[in-house]
């Protein structure tokens, strides 16, 4: 049985979604399930779980030699990291489909506009049922995409000197499971990389550049100017956080009103140490790391 969650999202931004010139429903629809990818992999990763880099060398693969032989899809999803578990990897389908509708949840004609202040209605298909854990961290990543962040704009090749995009309010996040804490949903995660040899291989792999959220920084209400970015871009000599040609910049700031925030990320504590101070000494009182952000959710 199909099991339909539907959201109801405004753009406050336009979103980037790829090529502007040669968007279609279905690269719009890839680009919010890849951004939507990326902030559960960082959350996953902020919990301690480990989550592979879908577009890299170590996407994870369903094992189905070890599934035919058993006949359990434990089995075959065995080095399986949780993300790819929900999102799917080669070999194992995605648990959703992504329809874009207008708000009242008809199909689009038209697409999804470059201008900001448009209502519409994300509708993700479930073919096969969440986890509560998944569910969990599903409603968590929604609630940090809308109250602290936005989507689109850190995964693709936006040109520069073009302001942020994807600033989003979503009205109906889903509920969280009943009876599952944080806890719990460590646990579980935990319990993905004690079962899997290569998993636990792959964490102590795992890039440091790869985003996780407790070396995130976020600051709701306050906006920085173009000038005060290039200034918090130059306290990293190693480059991160400016980004380079193809390579996103890692700090995004809005101005918008009423949902004004800046937010971005760091490969590490010292790196953040010293983002949080540039901020304050740019005027950003009381910017909060990833790691309080993940406490209050
Ligand atoms: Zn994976």
């Amino acid at each position: 049985m199909e099991n339909i969650l539907q959201i109801q999202l405004k753009t406050l931004t336009p979103l980037w979604t790829g090529d502007i010139d040669r968007r279609s429903n279905e690269i719009q629809e890839t680009a919010i399930v890849g951004s939507i990818r990326w902030w559960y992999e960082s959350l996953v990763r902020g919990l301690g779980g480990f989550a592979c880099d879908p577009t890299s060398n170590d996407s994870c693969i369903f094992d189905e030699e070890a599934y035919s032989q058993t006949n359990s899809l434990e089995a075959g999803l065995k080095d399986v990291c949780p993300v790819c578990r929900v999102f799917g990897c080669t070999g194992y389908s995605s648990k959703f489909r992504l329809l874009i509708t207008d708000s009242q949840g008809n199909a689009k004609q038209t697409r999804l506009s470059r201008r900001g202040g448009e209502q519409f209605q994300l509708q993700f298909v479930f073919v096969r049922p969440l986890r509560a854990e998944e569910l969990w961290l599903w409603q968590k990543t929604l609630t940090l995409i809308d109250k602290w962040g936005s989507i689109g704009g850190q995964t693709t090749k936006k040109p520069p000197k073009m302001p942020d995009f994807g600033l989003v309010k979503i009205s109906s996040l889903p509920e969280l499971p009943a009876g599952l804490d944080r806890n719990a949903v460590e646990a579980y995660l935990n319990q993905i990389i004690t079962q899997s040899e290569n998993i636990r291989n792959r964490l102590t792999q795992t890039p440091k550049e790869y985003p996780r959220l407790d070396h995130f920084f976020f600051k709701s209400g306050y906006w920085i100017n173009q000038q005060q970015i290039n200034d918090l871009l130059k306290i990293d000599p190693t480059g991160f956080l400016a980004g380079r040609r193809g390579i996103s910049k890692k700090v995004f700031s809005f101005r918008e009103r009423g949902a004004a925030r800046i937010w971005g990320y760091t490969t590490d504590d010292a790196m953040l140490t010293v983002v949080l101070k540039k901020l304050n000494d740019l005027g950003v009182r009381g910017t909060k790391t990833g790691k309080e952000v993940l406490h209050g959710l």
